[in-house]
């Protein structure tokens, strides 16, 4: 799926240096990106204020991180060698490969768009019995042929069968090839946390409830792999591990549920443009499972995952490594393996999330502009700063006063072009002020600042000038 909307926003990417084609002198390598200099500002603010609401805002959660590497008995352990797979069907005409579940959400969410409720409900309960059936691709398969599901890039009925596909990949370790040699790059961060939970229980002065958050790239052989930054082979996750008392954990689904759902509105996301989407069947470790979603320009899609994972991972880790994965819980005097309820978002489909609810084109005096409006506080850059002119000593003063909001912010000094031009490309960036020092600076008047999305200019002393950007950018 594609649109005009989303192919500018992919294009203005690449020609602003947000997000480039990995590898890409050679031709590039599918489904891998690279971020550019505004990309990585952009992320790593996102990543900064996901950990600044998880690890600083909370008394009981703790950060780690943990290598990408893990003991391939992990993998045994978590279900991921003998369950992380998708079904794939491949349409014959066109040569793509799609995934069969989503082909037939699709098709229901086509069918309630017009109307046809009931139909909708009728397929959509047929969809429950294909996802639980022993045979699960071939149930799915039936589904596609009933409802006559047509490839949505060729629009031809011409399907092959669902296979099921793992979608980990395997490398291998050491000087020396063979079946002990074989790990895996991870799937997921969340097994990462799990193998470190009684350490982080032993080493800080949390008691359950409580979290272990991390940051970190997780590794998947997408096959349907051709929407940009929203599905890579590598990608960056956000988890959470909450860790509960048996009995409990649907309270903490719901906290979580609604913790999560704030963040994004607090990143400047529209709550319309936010839905929940219920999982008809939640992964083979969770007994309740449910997607934030946003409304892509390519339709409504999955951002995040809270899911309710019982005590599955810590049970089978106990189970596979022999290490015990209970603990005593002093205020109940018990013993028991705690539950979990995990918060998982995708750090580059976050910031997908950003750019495309950022892309903007309106008209300023007869001319057409492109805007990325992004919450200052995740703006790449923060203040634009330009001297009018190349003489009378503007630049100095500009560089004067650069240098001092450098300590705290990403700023961007720019003498040259016309005044025109460098509002443009700080508005392309979504910088959200922009700093002009003019003659009447230099007399004492103070510098103007924009504000790049009312476009009102305002008069200010030269020594007030980090107080007010300060105030800006942390008030937002
Ligand atoms: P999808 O159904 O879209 O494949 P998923 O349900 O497999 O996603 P999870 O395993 O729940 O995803 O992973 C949690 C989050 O990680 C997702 O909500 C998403 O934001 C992110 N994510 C998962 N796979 C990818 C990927 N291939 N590229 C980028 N982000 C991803």
């Amino acid at each position: 799926m594609s649109s005009k909307r989303f192919d500018e926003i992919t294009a203005l990417c690449k020609r602003r240096g947000f997000v480039f084609q990995s590898s890409e002198i050679y031709g590039g390598l599918g489904a891998t990106y690279d971020y550019g200099p505004l990309g990585v500002e952009l992320k790593r603010n996102v990543q900064e204020r996901w950990w600044h609401d998880m690890v600083y805002a909370n008394d009981n959660i703790e950060g780690v991180d943990a290598a990408i590497l893990m003991h391939p008995r992990v993998w045994k352990a978590s279900g991921h060698v003998d369950a992380f797979h998708d079904p794939l069907i491949d349409d014959k005409a066109s040569k793509r490969r799609y995934r069969a579940d989503q082909l037939i959400e699709q098709h229901i969410d086509r069918l309630r768009a017009k109307g046809k409720t009931q139909r909708a409900d009728a397929v959509h309960e047929q969809f429950t019995q294909a996802l639980n059936a022993d045979d699960m691709p071939k149930a799915l398969h039936a589904l596609i042929l009933a409802e006559e599901i047509r490839g949505p890039d060729s629009g031809a009925f011409d399907w092959t069968d669902v296979r099921q596909f793992n979608m980990m990949f395997e490398t291998k370790v050491g000087a020396l090839a063979g079946e002990d040699s074989s790990i895996f790059l991870r799937p997921e961060t969340a097994q990462g946390i799990f193998v470190n939970f009684q350490n982080v229980l032993a080493t800080s002065r949390v008691q359950i409830p409580f979290g272990i958050a991390q940051i970190g790239k997780a590794f998947r052989n997408e096959i349907v792999a051709r929407q940009f930054i929203f599905r890579m082979r590598e990608f960056e996750q956000m988890e959470m591990q909450y860790f509960v008392q048996p009995g409990t954990q649907a309270e903490a689904y719901e906290l979580w549920r609604s913790r999560r759902w704030d963040w994004h509105v607090q990143n400047g996301i529209p709550e319309s443009k936010l839905r929940w989407h219920v999982h008809e069947k939640p992964a083979h470790y969770a007994d309740a499972a449910v997607d934030i979603q946003y409304e892509f320009p390519i339709g409504w899609q999955e951002v995040e995952g809270i899911h309710s994972r019982t005590d599955y991972d810590l049970r089978r880790h106990q189970e596979y490594s022999g290490k015990k994965m209970q603990i005593f819980h002093q205020p109940s005097g018990s013993r028991f393996i705690p539950f979990v309820v995990e918060t998982s978002v995708g750090l580059d489909r976050t910031v997908l999330m950003l750019l495309c609810e950022a892309y903007r084109k309106d008209e300023i005096e007869g001319q057409s502009r492109t805007v990325m409006s992004f919450a200052p506080s995740i703006a790449p850059i923060k203040v634009g700063i330009f001297p009018l002119l190349r003489k009378d000593g503007m630049p100095e003063r500009a560089r004067t006063i650069t240098a001092d909001l450098r300590r705290e912010w990403n700023v961007f000094y720019d003498e040259k072009g016309s005044i025109g031009k460098r509002y443009r490309r700080m508005d392309e960036a979504g910088t959200p002020l922009c700093i002009t020092i003019d003659s009447e600076t230099l007399g004492g008047a103070g510098v103007t600042i924009r504000n790049r999305d009312t476009l009102e200019q305002v008069r200010v002393a030269d020594d007030q000038v980090s107080a007010f950007v300060s105030e800006f950018v942390r008030g937002a």
